[in-house]
């Protein structure tokens, strides 16, 4: 008989188990509690969206529109993208709903995201993002309160260390297209030294080539025209504005001159923050401001700000959380004792304690699998009554207890 091939997961995507989803369910749970202590709501988005909210949003230009998005026609033949970014969909919805008359909101979601790249380490063609908004707030302070808020949550992740917050301004939209301009003028005069994907850069995505990562392009890069020649005054005090926010509220930054985020819509803040323990994918959050972006998706003008971060990448970085024992294990060391074991178990996980309970196998066996859980409390129940000790434990000890005690005091009153 011929061998059934058994089938492939996707190139690109991860089934996680184990130590790998704990670590990222860790990073999810902690990005949640976070979040809410910045009184940012959640949202649930649809993965997929019509491919003009991307392609409209994000330039045709940019590596994700021009390479890396899921995008097929549907059934009914209308173009569908599996959502590459949040950002996008986010400023969609809100379009779509109505959303103006909440404004300013502060908005953040986390799911998976599709880009079609060459896999390797930190870089998944399915992959995942937490992410923070503020739509409908043109001031700094949103941009600092989103900044303090991913600050606080790497601390609180335990990476902070080793991850630098790199700032820059790209100005408001005379300053940018001033500096675009002179960019495009200075690399013009050093073609003769680009690298191919420089010289492609040059045509689309002109600012793209001062974070090149090509050593042939570093030097002409570093001696580029720098935004700061550019900056209006009313630039100029929106940069000091952030800055000075970070320093009130103790967040290290550094300033990068040469940084400029992927996507064409930012505007004056972009940021990153930027580890050197992930090789050559070491961004672990990205963001800025997008003012444009809302219009581009023929919305009425509305300033915007938000940051997202790669939960894989997150996840690497973050030391692998305890592994989880049960509060009690249960052994059930003969076999008439069951319906009685399953009482007290259930009224132990009603109580709020997290129980394993051992009715597999040989009985003889079950009170050493239940050794093994290293429950914090382990229980045997057999022909000799109920016993259970775990006395390094006296809060779960008392709560097995008193949920004992109702049990019986319960059985009496029949
Ligand atoms: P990179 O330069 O690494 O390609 P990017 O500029 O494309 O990053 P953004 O679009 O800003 O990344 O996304 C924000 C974050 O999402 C990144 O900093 C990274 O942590 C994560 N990320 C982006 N693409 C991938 C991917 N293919 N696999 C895993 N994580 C990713
Ligand atoms: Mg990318």
């Amino acid at each position: 008989m011929a061998k059934i091939q058994t089938p492939q997961a996707v190139r690109g995507t991860q089934d996680m188990f184990g130590e790998t989803e704990e670590r990222f369910a860790h990073v999810v749970a902690t990005f949640e509690r976070v979040r809410r202590l910045y009184g940012f709501k959640g949202l649930q988005l649809p993965v997929i969206e019509p491919t003009a909210v991307f392609s409209r949003s994000l330039g045709e230009a940019t590596d994700v529109v021009s390479k890396e998005m899921y995008t097929f026609e549907d059934r009914g033949g209308d173009s569908i993208t599996l959502r590459p970014e949040f950002t996008a969909g986010i400023a969609r919805a809100y379009l779509t709903n109505g959303w103006q008359q909440y404004a300013p909101m502060k908005l953040s979601v986390h799911g998976p995201l599709f880009r079609y790249e060459r896999p390797q380490k930190g870089r998944y063609r399915q992959f995942h993002q937490i992410d923070a908004e503020i739509i409908g707030a043109a001031e700094p302070a949103a941009d600092v309160e989103l900044l303090v808020m991913a600050d606080q949550l790497l601390k609180e992740l335990g990476i902070d260390d080793g991850v630098t917050l790199q700032l820059n301004t790209l100005g408001d939209t005379p300053s940018r297209d001033a500096w675009r301009t002179a960019l495009v003028g200075y690399f013009n005069d050093h073609k003769d030294v680009l690298s191919e994907d420089s010289l492609a850069r040059l045509e689309k995505n002109p600012l793209r080539i001062l974070d090149s990562k090509d050593p042939k392009d570093r030097p002409v890069a570093d001696a580029a025209p720098v935004i700061d020649d550019y900056l209006s005054g009313e630039a100029q005090d929106f940069f000091g504005a952030v800055t000075a926010g970070l320093d009130a509220a103790g967040v290290a930054w550094t300033r990068n001159a040469a940084l400029v985020r992927g996507l064409d819509y930012y505007r004056h803040t972009a940021f990153e923050f930027v580890t050197d323990r992930l090789g050559a994918q070491g961004t672990v959050l990205g963001g800025g401001r997008y003012d444009g972006l809302i219009e581009n998706l023929g919305g009425p003008a509305t300033p915007a700000v938000g940051w997202a971060a790669g939960i894989e990448r997150l996840a690497m970085l973050v030391e692998a959380p305890a592994s989880i024992v049960p509060d009690v294990a249960v052994a059930i060391e003969f076999r008439d004792a069951e319906p009685q074991g399953q009482k007290i178990v259930a009224a132990l996980r009603r109580s709020g304690l997290s129980v394993e309970m051992l009715a597999q196998g040989s009985p003889k066996k079950r009170y050493d699998k239940a050794i093994k859980t290293n429950a914090k409390v382990v229980m045997s129940i057999s022909d000799m009554g109920v016993r259970y000790s775990g006395d390094k434990y006296p809060d779960v000890f008392s709560q097995v207890n008193e949920v004992l005690v109702s049990i019986a005091e319960e059985l009496k009153k029949r």
